[in-house]
């Protein structure tokens, strides 16, 4: 049983690594000659708006998914034609575009920020008056990790911000003054079930994910139940199958929601080992209409992003239970290059696993200490 996977990055080259036990075989395509999952698996090299490329790629496939929501829709909806694709392509249509899908939040009810449409760049100073500073600007698609934001806290930074400012669409949002970020990751299966992870705390700097706590500590009664309800209305509203992830903020007791990924997501990597049932394997059965398994967590986990550099590997392993995974891609600033998790009973035994880290973790980038500054107290 072959599955397609548009996209050959880390995600994709995850994916393969649970769907093999499974006995899976997988095909990806990807426009870059160097996409990880070169190493492990059967990958064509082509555009994605090459339709004989795609009509080829799908031959004799079970089912197409992707890795990567700026598939464009067309791709998606080509080849659904000629095999299931799931997500189905109306999830990546939502996704891609930031204004669908907070329009989407609000029509399911699910509480945003505020926010207004830049539709050209001239229409900003109306929108502002609409939602008021401090604010963020984004470009309404193609962007990730940061990239295509304007954070907009006084005037002045409005006109720094103006003559670099694409044409549009945009989008202002309000500022959250959030106490923390989390995320949801929901999988729903071809049968209409659903199951879904525990809450996530992660801490980005610089526009990228650094590290993710799981299940996010410290959560108040209710809080998983609501990011629950909010996931299951876009999965049932989507008719979605496979894995969801949902971007929150938590504020005021409250969590409002930023964005969400029609795909596996970062901040579900600790479940490969923090997880009865890994996101990569989870989203493979629910896409094959398999059972889902179980999505309890294993105790507590941190996943550490690896970005732009490799610690030594030895100095990781040394650490009692931490796992490393490295995605085989050249070092570059800025790109993700592995990530490494550690696994404990309780929380306690976690920051001891923690503070065994190598030196190169103690960077303020790895933001150990912003997410779990009991640790510093630990070290003092
Ligand atoms: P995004 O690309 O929407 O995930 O934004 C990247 C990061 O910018 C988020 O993880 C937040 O840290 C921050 N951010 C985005 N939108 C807002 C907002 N409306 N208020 C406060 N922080 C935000």
């Amino acid at each position: 049983m072959t599955i397609g996977i548009l996209g050959g990055g880390q995600l994709g080259y995850m994916l393969a690594l649970a769907g093999y036990p499974l006995g899976l075989h997988f095909r990806f395509l990807d426009p870059s000659p160097e996409a990880p999952v070169g190493r492990i698996a059967n990958r064509v090299t082509s555009d994605f708006q090459d339709q004989q490329a795609l009509e080829k790629f799908s031959h004799g496939l079970e089912v197409v998914t992707y890795e990567f929501e700026n598939v464009p829709v067309a791709a998606a909806k080509f080849l659904a034609e000629r095999v299931p694709v799931y997500p189905p392509p109306i999830a990546l249509e939502e996704a891609q575009d930031r204004l669908r899908e907070k329009r989407l939040f609000r029509k399911l009810e699910i509480p945003t920020t505020e926010f207004a449409e830049v539709a050209k760049r001239k229409d900003l100073d109306a929108a502002i008056e609409q939602v008021g500073l401090p604010a963020m600007l984004k470009t309404c698609r193609m962007g990730y990790d940061g990239k295509g934001q304007w954070l907009l806290r006084t005037t002045e930074d409005v006109e720094n911000a103006r003559p670099e400012l694409p044409e549009g669409p945009l989008i202002l949002e309000k500022l959250v003054p959030f106490t923390r970020e989390l995320s949801i990751l929901g999988v729903r299966g071809r049968d209409g079930k659903t199951a879904f992870y525990p809450l996530i705390e992660n801490h980005h700097r610089g526009g990228i994910l650094r590290i993710s706590l799981a299940p996010a500590p410290n959560l108040a009664a209710g809080l998983q139940l609501e990011a629950e309800h909010a996931a299951r209305r876009v999965l049932e509203a989507l008719e979605y199958v496979g894995v969801l992830c949902i971007e929150l903020f938590e504020t005021g007791g409250l969590l409002l929601a930023n964005e969400m990924a029609p795909r596996v997501h970062n901040s579900g990597h600790w479940t490969i080992e923090g997880a009865v049932t890994s996101q990569f394997e989870n989203h493979l059965r629910a896409i094959l209409g398999l059972p889902l398994g179980s999505t309890a967590a294993a105790g507590v986990s941190a996943m550490l992003n690896l970005i732009g550099e490799i610690p030594e590997s030895a100095e990781v392993l040394n650490v009692s239970n931490a796992h490393l995974h490295l995605y085989g891609k050249e070092p570059r600033p800025g790109r993700k290059l592995g990530h490494v998790t550690v696994r404990a009973d309780q929380f306690e035994k976690l920051l001891e696993r923690l503070s065994a880290l190598p030196e190169f973790f103690r960077r303020p980038e790895y933001c150990l200490e912003k997410a779990l500054p009991e640790l510093l107290a630990k070290r003092a």
